[in-house]
């Protein structure tokens, strides 16, 4: 068999395995229904429900204003272009594509191996990366991201880049800006990636100028075109200066000015703010502020979010290493073997920034692993490669291949096995989200904790004030404040907040919107503000108000109130609010005993107090919930001390039990979510199902 044969032969086989394997979640959830919309399985990632909003409003033809739909953003124009062309569903299209799209990075795989000569390499290499841990799990069907490409898209660049450097042919460097376009079309963060293989190049030139004397204007002419490519300017006008730049080299008439162009390019790439984003990206992931302060005239201060964020937690080597290559053996011999590898192949050097920026999850986020997957797997490959000359007989060497590269494949296969993700939401819950596409308007605001942004605006159809990219601790803090607080603050912060929320994008000022809000009702102080709410005007209303509230919210309610818990003013932890929700607990004569979040708690029956570490609390009410035959809230409430502190809800429909603080009590969120004891002048219930409920704002 010839080697372009083989190259498709393995390329097909080695998708056709990424696939198959990408089938094992479909395999163990068929026919499922809570994970089912449409009849078809729901994504499981929460950022998939902001491209699948682009997506729908692209295919609609419209979106409202500032509703912050990424409608001119490459994964939905994909999306909406794929829609046209297949005969899928959009479900299918948005549950699929992840998989689909990301075993192609096979393909670039084996090519690198082709101009390596190695093709056996890069077939194990092939089969290894596109099921590894970490890229399976942000590439499995439903995680509807834009990871589905960010690998596939370097690594074909590094294959593009490889292939320039080893046969000098010039169609190598229009591969190469095709897919430097392409990549930052797709991920504009990109950008420190290919800025770091042109750096390494420029390296490898002065290393061949200086020490080899060969000629280097073919190298030169990358390096120009590359940064043609990556200058901060509209794609088009790129595109331009590539095409005519290329064309110039190949009718040899750029030759005599190369140097000339090649300087003029860095030196636009710089001044269109070239080198900014990489800065901006490292400061961002790396250093981690715990609380940021506004610079304005009110200095306020707010709680990050980034702490609260899993992806920017640190992990522990294992982790690290079974996240790279399935297991901790397999990760150290394929450091041995990438070791060899770049002995050997010089060339193989440049992969070197995908193995940088994988070990980046080392210092903190996690989901760059990925990164370092490819060259890993390169490594094993070749490894297990070199092991074969030590037979001589062929069976032997294909019983040995075999089994080495089951022996790899096996813990990343058992991990695609356990790794049975959710959906982000279950079937109950978007039926109540799509109830509320019938009721509310485009331009209506659904107030909500950030978690739930993105699929609100996807299945509802509505405006949210946080979301999965809108959720810095300013944006945070009057929904947090507003779900912790009373009623009726609660209401009028909501209307505060929502027309403050559009004034800003059509005003732009740039002050946080509670700022705004406390100058314009002649306050110097957010305090000040937030105490006199009661004899404060809200702003005139403009559109309709809806509260959407999910059982899921109670395990998060802790996180919520620690983003309000902060005096603005004075940096300080002012509010230490008592919640504790638990469905660990046994019960004993007279005693409930239960642990939550860790906290040993016992509810004494007879005399109605609650021990927390040695403390013994009376209560003031216990109050239990349940769901009658109609499907109706029943809420019965005891007294226990008029002068209790803490307060007992048992909510009989989830078996759960929660500890709370009489604030806590009164707070908007355990009212209208778990109690239903709604203010009636206020608000009006709109979807009470026992997963999530809705209320409208009465004015
Ligand atoms: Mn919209």
């Amino acid at each position: 068999m010839n080697e372009n044969k083989k190259v498709i032969l393995y390329s097909v086989l080695a998708y056709i395995f990424s696939i198959v394997v990408g089938f094992i979640w479909v395999y163990q959830f068929w026919g499922y229904e809570p994970f089912m919309w449409n009849d078809q399985f729901m994504i499981n990632t929460n950022d998939g429900y902001f491209w699948a909003e682009g997506a729908r409003d692209i295919i609609a033809g419209f979106h409202q204003k500032n509703d912050l739909s990424p409608v001119n953003n490459s994964l939905p124009i994909l999306t909406a272009f794929l829609y046209k062309i297949l005969p899928f569903s959009f479900e299918t299209i948005i549950f699929y594509m992840s998989r689909f799209l990301a075993s192609l990075v096979v393909i670039p795989v084996i090519l690198i191996a082709k101009e390596l000569k190695e093709l056996e390499t890069g077939f194990i290499a092939a089969l290894l990366s596109s099921i590894a841990f970490s890229y399976y799990n942000r590439t499995l069907v439903g995680y509807y991201d834009t990871d589905m490409l960010n690998i596939v898209l370097p690594v074909f660049l590094l294959w593009s880049l490889i292939g320039a450097l080893t046969t000098k042919k010039n169609y190598f460097l229009l591969l190469t800006v095709f897919d430097i376009l392409a990549y930052r079309a797709w991920y504009p963060q990109s950008y420190a990636l290919e800025f770091s293989f042109w750096a390494l190049i420029g390296v490898y030139v002065l290393y061949k100028k200086y020490k080899q004397k060969e000629d280097i204007s073919y190298e030169i002419a990358l390096l120009t075109i590359m940064m043609l490519a990556m200058i901060q300017l509209h794609w088009g006008v790129r595109l331009v200066a590539i095409t005519v730049f290329y064309i110039a080299f190949l009718k040899e008439k750029a030759q005599s000015y190369l140097w000339y162009i090649f300087l003029t390019a860095i030196g636009l790439f710089f001044l269109s703010g070239g080198f900014d984003p990489i800065w901006g990206q490292l400061k961002k992931y790396i250093f981690k502020e715990e609380i940021k302060t506004n610079k304005d005239e009110l200095q306020l201060h707010f709680f990050t979010v980034m702490q609260t964020v899993r992806e920017a937690g640190k992990i522990s080597f294992e982790m690290f290493a079974n996240r790279i290559s399935g297991h901790m053996s397999i990760f150290f011999l394929s450091l041995i073997g990438y070791g060899w590898l770049l002995w050997r192949y010089r060339v193989m050097l440049l992969s070197l920034p995908l193995v940088g920026l994988g070990f980046l999850a080392w210092f903190g986020g996690l989901r760059f692993t990925i990164y370092a997957i490819v060259p890993l797997a390169f490594g094993m490959g070749f490894l297990i490669m070199e092991a074969t000359k030590f037979f001589q007989i062929k069976l032997f060497k294909m019983i040995f291949v075999s089994a080495a590269v089951l022996l790899i494949l096996a813990p990343n296969l058992y991990h695609v096995w356990i790794y049975r993700v959710p959906t982000v939401f279950v079937k109950e819950e978007v039926k109540v989200l799509d109830q509320l596409k019938h009721i509310a308007s485009r331009e209506d605001y659904v107030v909500s904790w950030w978690d739930y942004g993105y699929p609100i605006r996807y299945y509802s159809d509505v405006k949210t004030l946080i979301d999965g990219g809108k959720h810095s601790g300013e944006d945070n803090y009057l929904v947090s404040y507003l779900l912790s607080t009373n009623q009726k603050d609660a209401a009028k912060l909501a209307r505060f907040d929502v027309e403050y929320t559009e004034r800003k994008y059509s005003l732009k000022f740039n002050r946080p919107v509670v700022a705004q809000m406390t100058l314009d009702n002649n306050f110097t102080d957010v305090n000040d503000f937030l105490l006199s709410l009661e004899d404060i005007k809200p702003p005139k209303k403009t559109r309709d108000i809806y509260l959407y509230l999910p059982l899921r919210m109670i395990s998060i309610f802790p996180t919520i109130m620690r983003f309000s818990n902060l005096d603005v003013m004075s940096a300080e932890i002012v509010r230490k609010p008592f919640f504790l929700f638990t469905k660990n607990f046994v019960q004993v004569p007279n005693k409930i005993i239960a642990l939550a979040q860790g906290i040993k708690t016992q509810f004494d029956l007879q005399n109605a107090t609650l021990e927390i570490k040695n403390k013994v609390f009376p209560v003031k009410e216990f109050i239990l919930t349940k769901y009658n035959k109609e499907g109706k809230l029943e809420v019965k409430r005891e007294e226990l001390h008029p002068d209790g502190v803490l307060n007992v809800i048992y909510m009989q429909q989830n078996n759960q039990f929660l500890f709370l603080d009489n604030d806590m009590l009164n707070s908007t969120f355990i009212q209208l979510f778990v109690l239903e004891a709604y203010d009636k002048t206020l608000y009006e219930p709109i979807i009470l199902s026992p997963l999530a409920k809705v209320y409208r704002l009465k004015e």
